[in-house]
Protein backbone atom coordinates (compact mmCIF):
# COMPACT_ATOMS: atom_id res chain seq x y z
CA UNK A 1 0.00 0.00 0.00
CA UNK A 2 1.21 3.47 -0.75
CA UNK A 3 0.67 6.78 1.13
CA UNK A 4 0.41 9.85 -0.76
CA UNK A 5 -0.16 13.64 -0.05
CA UNK A 6 -1.57 13.42 -4.23
CA UNK A 7 -2.82 10.96 -6.43
CA UNK A 8 -3.29 12.13 -10.12
CA UNK A 9 -5.01 9.92 -12.43
CA UNK A 10 -4.22 10.25 -16.19
CA UNK A 11 -1.11 11.76 -17.07
CA UNK A 12 -2.28 14.20 -20.31
CA UNK A 13 -1.39 17.64 -20.00
CA UNK A 14 -3.58 17.91 -17.02
CA UNK A 15 -2.26 14.59 -15.23
CA UNK A 16 1.45 15.19 -16.02
CA UNK A 17 1.86 18.82 -15.60
CA UNK A 18 0.06 19.43 -12.52
CA UNK A 19 1.97 16.04 -10.97
CA UNK A 20 5.39 18.19 -11.63
CA UNK A 21 3.41 21.37 -10.18
CA UNK A 22 2.68 19.44 -7.20
CA UNK A 23 5.94 18.20 -6.66
CA UNK A 24 7.69 21.85 -7.49
CA UNK A 25 5.59 22.85 -4.74
CA UNK A 26 6.38 19.87 -2.08
CA UNK A 27 3.85 17.23 -2.46
CA UNK A 28 4.73 13.67 -2.94
CA UNK A 29 2.36 12.01 -5.42
CA UNK A 30 1.28 9.13 -7.06
CA UNK A 31 0.45 9.48 -11.19
CA UNK A 32 -1.60 6.55 -12.54
CA UNK A 33 -1.70 6.32 -16.31
CA UNK A 34 -3.01 3.24 -18.44
CA UNK A 35 -1.47 4.00 -21.37
CA UNK A 36 0.92 5.99 -22.81
CA UNK A 37 2.05 9.25 -21.29
CA UNK A 38 1.20 12.74 -22.82
CA UNK A 39 -2.43 11.56 -23.03
CA UNK A 40 -4.54 12.53 -25.93
CA UNK A 41 -2.83 15.74 -26.81
CA UNK A 42 0.74 14.30 -27.13
CA UNK A 43 -0.31 10.44 -28.56
CA UNK A 44 -4.02 11.45 -30.68
CA UNK A 45 -4.65 15.18 -30.27
CA UNK A 46 -2.81 18.54 -30.35
CA UNK A 47 0.57 17.46 -31.56
CA UNK A 48 0.36 14.82 -33.95
CA UNK A 49 -2.34 16.91 -35.71
CA UNK A 50 0.13 19.82 -35.79
CA UNK A 51 2.77 17.72 -36.82
CA UNK A 52 0.62 16.46 -39.80
CA UNK A 53 -0.94 19.76 -40.71
CA UNK A 54 2.94 21.68 -40.87
CA UNK A 55 3.37 18.72 -43.48
CA UNK A 56 0.70 19.08 -45.27
CA UNK A 57 1.20 22.69 -46.10
CA UNK A 58 4.47 22.12 -47.16
CA UNK A 59 2.71 19.38 -49.59
CA UNK A 60 0.25 21.48 -50.88
CA UNK A 61 2.47 24.09 -52.40
CA UNK A 62 2.33 24.08 -55.99
CA UNK A 63 0.46 20.25 -55.93
CA UNK A 64 -2.98 19.23 -56.53
CA UNK A 65 -2.85 15.70 -57.36
CA UNK A 66 -2.44 12.72 -54.18
CA UNK A 67 0.34 13.24 -51.77
CA UNK A 68 0.85 9.76 -50.80
CA UNK A 69 4.26 8.86 -50.07
CA UNK A 70 4.53 13.20 -48.91
CA UNK A 71 1.65 11.62 -46.47
CA UNK A 72 3.68 8.71 -45.92
CA UNK A 73 6.96 11.11 -44.49
CA UNK A 74 4.34 12.94 -42.79
CA UNK A 75 3.06 10.26 -40.91
CA UNK A 76 7.11 8.98 -39.91
CA UNK A 77 7.89 12.25 -38.95
CA UNK A 78 4.80 12.32 -36.81
CA UNK A 79 6.00 9.48 -34.93
CA UNK A 80 9.39 10.74 -34.14
CA UNK A 81 7.83 13.55 -32.51
CA UNK A 82 5.19 12.23 -30.47
CA UNK A 83 7.94 9.83 -29.64
CA UNK A 84 10.44 12.06 -28.58
CA UNK A 85 8.62 14.54 -26.80
CA UNK A 86 6.70 11.47 -24.58
CA UNK A 87 10.61 10.52 -23.60
CA UNK A 88 10.63 13.71 -22.44
CA UNK A 89 8.01 13.89 -20.19
CA UNK A 90 9.09 10.05 -19.15
CA UNK A 91 12.05 11.59 -18.35
CA UNK A 92 10.39 14.56 -16.23
CA UNK A 93 8.00 12.07 -14.25
CA UNK A 94 10.99 10.26 -13.02
CA UNK A 95 11.33 12.87 -10.26
CA UNK A 96 11.67 10.80 -7.01
CA UNK A 97 8.94 12.50 -5.72
CA UNK A 98 6.80 11.31 -8.22
CA UNK A 99 5.63 7.67 -8.71
CA UNK A 100 3.93 6.48 -11.74
CA UNK A 101 1.74 3.58 -11.94
CA UNK A 102 1.33 2.69 -15.72
CA UNK A 103 -2.09 0.21 -15.11
CA UNK A 104 -5.95 1.69 -14.63
CA UNK A 105 -7.12 3.66 -11.69
CA UNK A 106 -10.40 2.70 -9.96
CA UNK A 107 -11.82 3.89 -7.06
CA UNK A 108 -12.71 1.95 -3.93
CA UNK A 109 -13.79 4.23 -1.88
CA UNK A 110 -13.43 8.28 -1.24
CA UNK A 111 -10.40 7.67 0.05
CA UNK A 112 -8.90 4.38 -2.04
CA UNK A 113 -7.69 3.80 -5.15
CA UNK A 114 -6.42 0.45 -6.78
CA UNK A 115 -4.09 0.74 -9.75
CA UNK A 116 -3.72 -2.80 -11.04
CA UNK A 117 -2.48 -4.68 -8.03
CA UNK A 118 -1.39 -1.35 -6.11
CA UNK A 119 -3.41 -0.10 -2.88
CA UNK A 120 -3.03 3.79 -2.61
CA UNK A 121 -4.05 5.92 -0.04
CA UNK A 122 -4.20 9.67 -1.09
CA UNK A 123 -4.93 12.66 1.01
CA UNK A 124 -6.19 14.02 -2.12
CA UNK A 125 -6.85 12.41 -5.60
CA UNK A 126 -7.27 14.82 -9.18
CA UNK A 127 -9.18 13.03 -11.59
CA UNK A 128 -7.50 14.00 -15.36
CA UNK A 129 -8.74 11.39 -17.46
CA UNK A 130 -9.52 12.82 -20.04
CA UNK A 131 -11.90 12.16 -22.88
CA UNK A 132 -12.82 10.12 -26.08
CA UNK A 133 -14.68 9.96 -29.30
CA UNK A 134 -18.06 10.67 -28.95
CA UNK A 135 -20.11 8.44 -32.19
CA UNK A 136 -23.72 9.17 -32.55
CA UNK A 137 -26.18 6.87 -31.69
CA UNK A 138 -26.92 6.68 -35.98
CA UNK A 139 -27.00 2.97 -37.92
CA UNK A 140 -23.71 2.70 -39.63
CA UNK A 141 -21.90 4.57 -36.98
CA UNK A 142 -22.36 3.52 -33.83
CA UNK A 143 -21.79 -1.03 -33.31
CA UNK A 144 -21.62 -2.34 -35.69
CA UNK A 145 -19.67 0.27 -37.85
CA UNK A 146 -19.46 0.20 -41.23
CA UNK A 147 -15.76 -0.46 -42.27
CA UNK A 148 -15.74 3.05 -44.24
CA UNK A 149 -16.26 4.82 -40.56
CA UNK A 150 -13.59 6.16 -38.50
CA UNK A 151 -12.58 8.80 -35.92
CA UNK A 152 -9.57 10.64 -35.59
CA UNK A 153 -7.51 8.49 -33.25
CA UNK A 154 -8.22 6.20 -36.67
CA UNK A 155 -7.01 8.26 -38.63
CA UNK A 156 -3.90 9.45 -36.86
CA UNK A 157 -2.24 5.76 -37.01
CA UNK A 158 -2.91 4.92 -40.44
CA UNK A 159 0.21 5.61 -42.94
CA UNK A 160 -2.92 5.11 -46.14
CA UNK A 161 -4.08 8.33 -47.49
CA UNK A 162 -7.90 8.16 -49.20
CA UNK A 163 -8.27 9.43 -52.23
CA UNK A 164 -11.33 10.81 -50.48
CA UNK A 165 -12.48 11.85 -47.33
CA UNK A 166 -16.06 12.68 -46.06
CA UNK A 167 -16.09 14.66 -42.79
CA UNK A 168 -19.19 14.65 -40.35
CA UNK A 169 -18.65 17.72 -38.16
CA UNK A 170 -17.43 21.37 -39.06
CA UNK A 171 -16.17 21.41 -35.35
CA UNK A 172 -12.20 21.89 -34.58
CA UNK A 173 -11.42 18.32 -35.14
CA UNK A 174 -13.05 18.09 -38.39
CA UNK A 175 -12.23 21.49 -39.76
CA UNK A 176 -8.47 21.09 -38.70
CA UNK A 177 -8.72 16.98 -40.38
CA UNK A 178 -10.44 18.79 -43.60
CA UNK A 179 -7.70 21.07 -43.63
CA UNK A 180 -4.98 18.18 -43.50
CA UNK A 181 -6.31 16.16 -46.13
CA UNK A 182 -7.18 18.85 -48.77
CA UNK A 183 -3.42 19.77 -48.65
CA UNK A 184 -2.42 16.36 -48.90
CA UNK A 185 -4.28 16.48 -52.33
CA UNK A 186 -7.78 14.61 -51.42
CA UNK A 187 -11.25 15.34 -52.16
CA UNK A 188 -13.13 16.71 -49.37
CA UNK A 189 -16.70 17.05 -48.25
CA UNK A 190 -17.43 18.15 -45.10
CA UNK A 191 -21.29 17.65 -43.78
CA UNK A 192 -22.74 19.68 -40.93
CA UNK A 193 -26.10 20.05 -39.08
CA UNK A 194 -25.68 23.76 -38.04
CA UNK A 195 -26.54 26.23 -40.76
CA UNK A 196 -21.85 27.61 -39.76
CA UNK A 197 -18.93 25.76 -38.95
CA UNK A 198 -17.20 26.24 -35.76
CA UNK A 199 -20.11 27.57 -33.54
CA UNK A 200 -18.51 28.72 -30.86
CA UNK A 201 -16.36 30.78 -32.70
CA UNK A 202 -17.47 34.59 -33.97
CA UNK A 203 -19.87 33.68 -36.57
CA UNK A 204 -17.91 36.57 -38.82
CA UNK A 205 -14.63 34.76 -38.30
CA UNK A 206 -16.42 31.38 -39.29
CA UNK A 207 -18.28 32.27 -42.41
CA UNK A 208 -14.93 33.99 -43.35
CA UNK A 209 -12.98 30.61 -42.97
CA UNK A 210 -15.32 28.65 -44.38
CA UNK A 211 -15.13 30.75 -47.27
CA UNK A 212 -11.84 30.48 -47.49
CA UNK A 213 -11.71 26.92 -46.91
CA UNK A 214 -13.97 26.47 -49.96
CA UNK A 215 -11.63 28.20 -52.30
CA UNK A 216 -8.83 25.51 -51.19
CA UNK A 217 -11.46 23.02 -52.24
CA UNK A 218 -13.09 21.81 -49.81
CA UNK A 219 -16.66 21.27 -50.32
CA UNK A 220 -19.25 21.95 -46.99
CA UNK A 221 -22.50 20.93 -46.62
CA UNK A 222 -24.29 22.78 -44.22
CA UNK A 223 -27.50 22.24 -42.31
CA UNK A 224 -27.31 19.20 -43.48
CA UNK A 225 -28.48 15.96 -40.56
CA UNK A 226 -26.93 12.67 -41.23
CA UNK A 227 -29.19 9.99 -40.66
CA UNK A 228 -27.40 7.03 -41.55
CA UNK A 229 -24.07 5.22 -42.88
CA UNK A 230 -24.62 2.40 -45.22
CA UNK A 231 -21.55 0.88 -46.43
CA UNK A 232 -19.52 4.21 -48.05
CA UNK A 233 -22.63 6.11 -48.49
CA UNK A 234 -23.49 9.17 -45.90
CA UNK A 235 -26.97 9.52 -46.12
CA UNK A 236 -28.14 13.00 -44.72
CA UNK A 237 -30.77 15.45 -45.07
CA UNK A 238 -30.47 18.76 -46.41
CA UNK A 239 -33.09 20.82 -43.82
CA UNK A 240 -33.56 23.73 -46.08
CA UNK A 241 -34.24 21.96 -49.23
CA UNK A 242 -36.04 19.37 -47.50
CA UNK A 243 -34.49 16.40 -49.65
CA UNK A 244 -32.55 13.34 -48.75
CA UNK A 245 -29.15 13.18 -50.38
CA UNK A 246 -25.76 11.07 -50.15
CA UNK A 247 -22.40 11.34 -50.68
CA UNK A 248 -19.93 8.03 -51.61
CA UNK A 249 -16.66 8.19 -49.89
CA UNK A 250 -13.68 5.55 -48.60
CA UNK A 251 -12.95 7.31 -45.45
CA UNK A 252 -15.95 8.70 -43.75
CA UNK A 253 -14.46 10.92 -40.22
CA UNK A 254 -16.90 10.98 -37.51
CA UNK A 255 -16.03 14.36 -35.84
CA UNK A 256 -19.07 15.29 -33.63
CA UNK A 257 -17.56 15.85 -30.44
CA UNK A 258 -16.63 14.37 -27.68
CA UNK A 259 -17.31 12.48 -24.05
CA UNK A 260 -15.79 12.66 -20.89
CA UNK A 261 -13.60 9.57 -19.78
CA UNK A 262 -15.14 8.04 -16.87
CA UNK A 263 -15.37 4.08 -17.65
CA UNK A 264 -13.82 1.84 -15.43
CA UNK A 265 -13.40 4.40 -12.43
CA UNK A 266 -15.93 3.38 -10.02
CA UNK A 267 -17.21 6.99 -9.39
CA UNK A 268 -20.02 5.77 -7.79
CA UNK A 269 -18.16 3.83 -5.26
CA UNK A 270 -16.60 7.13 -3.90
CA UNK A 271 -19.66 9.34 -4.51
CA UNK A 272 -18.54 11.40 -6.92
CA UNK A 273 -21.30 12.74 -9.94
CA UNK A 274 -20.94 13.06 -12.91
CA UNK A 275 -23.36 13.46 -15.94
CA UNK A 276 -22.92 12.85 -19.82
CA UNK A 277 -21.02 16.34 -20.05
CA UNK A 278 -18.67 15.25 -17.64
CA UNK A 279 -17.92 14.90 -13.66
CA UNK A 280 -19.23 17.84 -11.84
CA UNK A 281 -17.58 20.37 -10.09
CA UNK A 282 -17.47 23.67 -8.49
CA UNK A 283 -15.08 26.87 -9.75
CA UNK A 284 -12.54 25.19 -7.92
CA UNK A 285 -12.82 21.79 -9.84
CA UNK A 286 -13.74 20.21 -6.45
CA UNK A 287 -15.91 17.03 -7.28
CA UNK A 288 -18.91 16.13 -5.06
CA UNK A 289 -16.47 14.82 -2.56
CA UNK A 290 -14.43 17.30 -0.49
CA UNK A 291 -10.13 16.32 -1.30
CA UNK A 292 -11.34 15.04 -5.20
CA UNK A 293 -11.17 17.44 -8.03
CA UNK A 294 -11.33 16.86 -11.55
CA UNK A 295 -9.93 18.36 -14.25
CA UNK A 296 -9.22 18.77 -17.62
CA UNK A 297 -11.58 17.52 -20.75
CA UNK A 298 -13.35 15.14 -17.78
CA UNK A 299 -15.11 17.57 -16.18
CA UNK A 300 -16.40 19.16 -19.55
CA UNK A 301 -15.89 23.01 -19.17
CA UNK A 302 -13.40 23.75 -21.59
CA UNK A 303 -12.09 20.86 -23.89
CA UNK A 304 -8.55 22.45 -24.59
CA UNK A 305 -5.02 21.13 -23.18
CA UNK A 306 -3.81 24.61 -22.32
CA UNK A 307 -7.70 24.54 -19.99
CA UNK A 308 -6.53 21.19 -18.27
CA UNK A 309 -2.98 22.47 -17.21
CA UNK A 310 -4.48 25.75 -16.00
CA UNK A 311 -7.21 23.69 -14.02
CA UNK A 312 -4.25 21.21 -12.51
CA UNK A 313 -2.57 24.40 -11.13
CA UNK A 314 -5.51 26.19 -9.68
CA UNK A 315 -6.63 22.78 -8.05
CA UNK A 316 -3.24 22.01 -6.50
CA UNK A 317 -3.36 25.62 -5.40
CA UNK A 318 -6.48 24.94 -3.71
CA UNK A 319 -4.79 22.22 -1.95
CA UNK A 320 -2.13 24.06 -0.46
CA UNK A 321 -4.69 27.24 0.20
CA UNK A 322 -2.19 29.13 -2.53
CA UNK A 323 -4.52 32.24 -4.15
CA UNK A 324 -3.80 32.73 -7.85
CA UNK A 325 -5.44 35.07 -10.30
CA UNK A 326 -5.79 32.64 -13.20
CA UNK A 327 -8.79 34.20 -14.87
CA UNK A 328 -10.93 30.80 -16.71
CA UNK A 329 -13.05 33.01 -18.07
CA UNK A 330 -10.17 34.39 -20.55
CA UNK A 331 -9.70 31.07 -23.03
CA UNK A 332 -7.70 31.87 -25.85
CA UNK A 333 -7.65 29.26 -28.20
CA UNK A 334 -7.24 28.05 -31.72
CA UNK A 335 -8.11 25.89 -34.78
CA UNK A 336 -5.16 24.76 -36.97
CA UNK A 337 -6.47 25.22 -40.01
CA UNK A 338 -4.87 26.93 -43.45
CA UNK A 339 -5.19 30.02 -42.38
CA UNK A 340 -5.91 29.78 -38.47
CA UNK A 341 -7.92 30.88 -36.90
CA UNK A 342 -7.99 32.28 -33.08
CA UNK A 343 -10.17 33.35 -30.51
CA UNK A 344 -10.19 35.41 -26.91
CA UNK A 345 -12.93 36.56 -24.90
CA UNK A 346 -16.38 37.50 -25.83
CA UNK A 347 -17.76 36.82 -29.55
CA UNK A 348 -20.32 39.70 -30.93
CA UNK A 349 -23.02 37.48 -30.60
CA UNK A 350 -22.25 36.98 -27.42
CA UNK A 351 -21.08 40.63 -26.08
CA UNK A 352 -24.71 41.99 -27.65
CA UNK A 353 -26.80 40.85 -24.41
CA UNK A 354 -23.85 42.01 -21.99
CA UNK A 355 -22.87 44.96 -23.38
CA UNK A 356 -25.57 46.81 -25.63
CA UNK A 357 -22.96 50.03 -26.49
CA UNK A 358 -19.97 47.59 -27.43
CA UNK A 359 -17.76 48.35 -30.42
CA UNK A 360 -15.63 46.52 -32.99
CA UNK A 361 -12.75 47.43 -34.43
CA UNK A 362 -11.13 45.71 -37.01
CA UNK A 363 -7.89 45.23 -39.77
CA UNK A 364 -7.09 43.69 -42.36
CA UNK A 365 -3.64 41.41 -43.36
CA UNK A 366 -3.62 42.64 -47.12
CA UNK A 367 -2.73 46.12 -45.65
CA UNK A 368 -0.18 44.45 -43.18
CA UNK A 369 3.69 44.72 -44.86
CA UNK A 370 4.58 41.57 -43.49
CA UNK A 371 1.48 39.68 -44.56
CA UNK A 372 2.38 40.86 -47.94
CA UNK A 373 6.34 40.15 -47.81
CA UNK A 374 5.10 36.48 -46.47
CA UNK A 375 1.55 35.54 -48.84
CA UNK A 376 -0.08 35.82 -46.31
CA UNK A 377 -2.86 38.45 -46.84
CA UNK A 378 -6.24 36.87 -46.23
CA UNK A 379 -7.05 37.47 -42.55
CA UNK A 380 -9.11 39.58 -40.02
CA UNK A 381 -8.31 40.64 -36.91
CA UNK A 382 -11.24 41.71 -35.21
CA UNK A 383 -11.74 43.38 -31.28
CA UNK A 384 -14.20 43.60 -29.30
CA UNK A 385 -15.07 46.50 -26.30
CA UNK A 386 -16.84 46.74 -24.03
CA UNK A 387 -18.22 50.39 -24.90
CA UNK A 388 -17.60 53.57 -27.22
CA UNK A 389 -15.32 55.75 -24.27
CA UNK A 390 -11.82 56.03 -25.02
CA UNK A 391 -11.14 54.02 -21.99
CA UNK A 392 -13.54 51.23 -22.93
CA UNK A 393 -11.88 47.63 -22.34
CA UNK A 394 -11.08 45.13 -24.63
CA UNK A 395 -13.48 42.05 -24.27
CA UNK A 396 -12.80 40.20 -26.97
CA UNK A 397 -10.33 39.85 -30.12
CA UNK A 398 -11.20 37.10 -33.35
CA UNK A 399 -8.39 36.72 -35.92
CA UNK A 400 -8.32 34.51 -39.32
CA UNK A 401 -5.11 34.20 -40.93
CA UNK A 402 -1.59 33.63 -40.79
CA UNK A 403 0.26 33.01 -37.28
CA UNK A 404 -3.62 34.04 -35.73
CA UNK A 405 -2.95 32.03 -31.88
CA UNK A 406 0.28 34.21 -31.84
CA UNK A 407 -1.87 37.69 -32.29
CA UNK A 408 -4.60 36.50 -29.91
CA UNK A 409 -2.55 35.92 -27.54
CA UNK A 410 -1.21 39.03 -26.80
CA UNK A 411 -4.64 40.06 -26.52
CA UNK A 412 -5.36 37.58 -24.06
CA UNK A 413 -2.10 39.16 -22.31
CA UNK A 414 -4.29 42.33 -22.64
CA UNK A 415 -7.85 41.09 -21.26
CA UNK A 416 -6.11 39.77 -18.34
CA UNK A 417 -5.05 43.35 -17.30
CA UNK A 418 -8.30 45.25 -17.99
CA UNK A 419 -6.56 47.26 -21.08
CA UNK A 420 -8.40 49.76 -22.81
CA UNK A 421 -8.05 49.89 -26.64
CA UNK A 422 -6.23 53.27 -26.08
CA UNK A 423 -3.91 51.95 -23.95
CA UNK A 424 -3.08 49.23 -26.91
CA UNK A 425 -2.63 52.04 -29.46
CA UNK A 426 0.43 52.98 -26.96
CA UNK A 427 1.90 49.63 -27.42
CA UNK A 428 4.94 49.69 -29.54
CA UNK A 429 5.02 46.69 -32.02
CA UNK A 430 7.57 45.20 -33.86
CA UNK A 431 7.59 46.54 -37.59
CA UNK A 432 7.05 44.16 -39.43
CA UNK A 433 4.67 41.72 -37.97
CA UNK A 434 1.41 40.34 -38.79
CA UNK A 435 0.48 41.50 -34.97
CA UNK A 436 0.80 45.03 -35.99
CA UNK A 437 -2.87 44.47 -37.74
CA UNK A 438 -4.04 45.18 -33.87
CA UNK A 439 -2.78 48.41 -34.26
CA UNK A 440 -4.67 48.92 -37.33
CA UNK A 441 -7.83 47.23 -35.55
CA UNK A 442 -7.35 49.64 -32.83
CA UNK A 443 -6.54 52.78 -35.07
CA UNK A 444 -9.70 52.33 -36.99
P1 LIG B 1 -6.06 13.53 -21.81
O1 LIG B 1 -5.01 14.22 -22.59
O2 LIG B 1 -7.13 12.84 -22.58
O3 LIG B 1 -5.33 12.49 -20.87
C1 LIG B 1 -6.05 11.60 -20.06
C2 LIG B 1 -5.19 10.41 -19.73
O4 LIG B 1 -5.83 9.65 -18.71
C3 LIG B 1 -5.01 9.45 -20.90
O5 LIG B 1 -3.63 9.24 -21.14
C4 LIG B 1 -5.71 8.16 -20.46
O6 LIG B 1 -5.04 7.00 -20.92
C5 LIG B 1 -5.62 8.27 -18.94
N1 LIG B 1 -6.66 7.51 -18.24
C6 LIG B 1 -8.01 7.54 -18.48
N2 LIG B 1 -8.67 6.78 -17.58
C7 LIG B 1 -7.71 6.24 -16.77
C8 LIG B 1 -7.76 5.37 -15.66
N3 LIG B 1 -8.93 4.94 -15.13
N4 LIG B 1 -6.60 4.98 -15.09
C9 LIG B 1 -5.40 5.43 -15.55
N5 LIG B 1 -5.32 6.29 -16.60
C10 LIG B 1 -6.45 6.68 -17.18
N6 LIG B 1 -6.37 20.94 -27.57
C11 LIG B 1 -5.66 22.08 -27.69
O7 LIG B 1 -5.58 22.85 -26.74
N7 LIG B 1 -5.03 22.40 -28.87
C12 LIG B 1 -5.09 21.58 -29.96
O8 LIG B 1 -4.51 21.91 -31.01
C13 LIG B 1 -5.84 20.37 -29.85
N8 LIG B 1 -5.93 19.51 -30.91
C14 LIG B 1 -6.62 18.33 -30.76
C15 LIG B 1 -6.70 17.46 -31.84
C16 LIG B 1 -7.38 16.25 -31.72
C17 LIG B 1 -7.48 15.32 -32.90
C18 LIG B 1 -7.97 15.90 -30.46
C19 LIG B 1 -8.69 14.59 -30.29
C20 LIG B 1 -7.90 16.76 -29.39
C21 LIG B 1 -7.23 17.99 -29.53
N9 LIG B 1 -7.15 18.88 -28.46
C22 LIG B 1 -6.46 20.07 -28.61
C23 LIG B 1 -7.79 18.61 -27.16
C24 LIG B 1 -6.74 18.11 -26.15
O9 LIG B 1 -6.11 16.94 -26.64
C25 LIG B 1 -7.43 17.80 -24.82
O10 LIG B 1 -8.15 18.95 -24.41
C26 LIG B 1 -6.40 17.43 -23.76
O11 LIG B 1 -5.66 16.29 -24.13
C27 LIG B 1 -7.11 17.17 -22.43
O12 LIG B 1 -6.15 16.85 -21.48
P2 LIG B 1 -6.50 15.94 -20.21
O13 LIG B 1 -5.26 15.94 -19.41
O14 LIG B 1 -7.75 16.42 -19.62
O15 LIG B 1 -6.81 14.50 -20.80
Amino acid sequence: MIETDLMIIGSGPGGYETALYAVNKGLKVVLAEEREVGGTCLNRGCIPTKSLLHDATKAASGNTELQAEAFKRAMERKEQVVAGLRQGISTLLSNPAITLLQEHATFVDAKTVTVGEEIVKPQHVIIATGSKVKMPPLPGIKEPRSPYVFTSDDLLSSPILPPNVCVIGAGVIGLEMATMFRDFGCKVDVVEFLSECLPTVDGEIARRLRKTLEKSGIKFHLACQVCEVNGNEVIYLNTKKKTEEHIVSDCILVATGRAPQVEGLELETAGIQYNGHGILVDDDFTTTVPDIYAIGDVNGRQMLAHAATAQGRHAVNRILGLEDRIRFDIMPAAVFTRPEVASVGLTEELVRSQFPDYTTHKGFYRSNGKAQAIEATEGLVKIICDGKQPDSKIVGCHVMGANAAAIVQEVAALINFDVTLEQLRDIIHIHPTLNEVLLQAASD
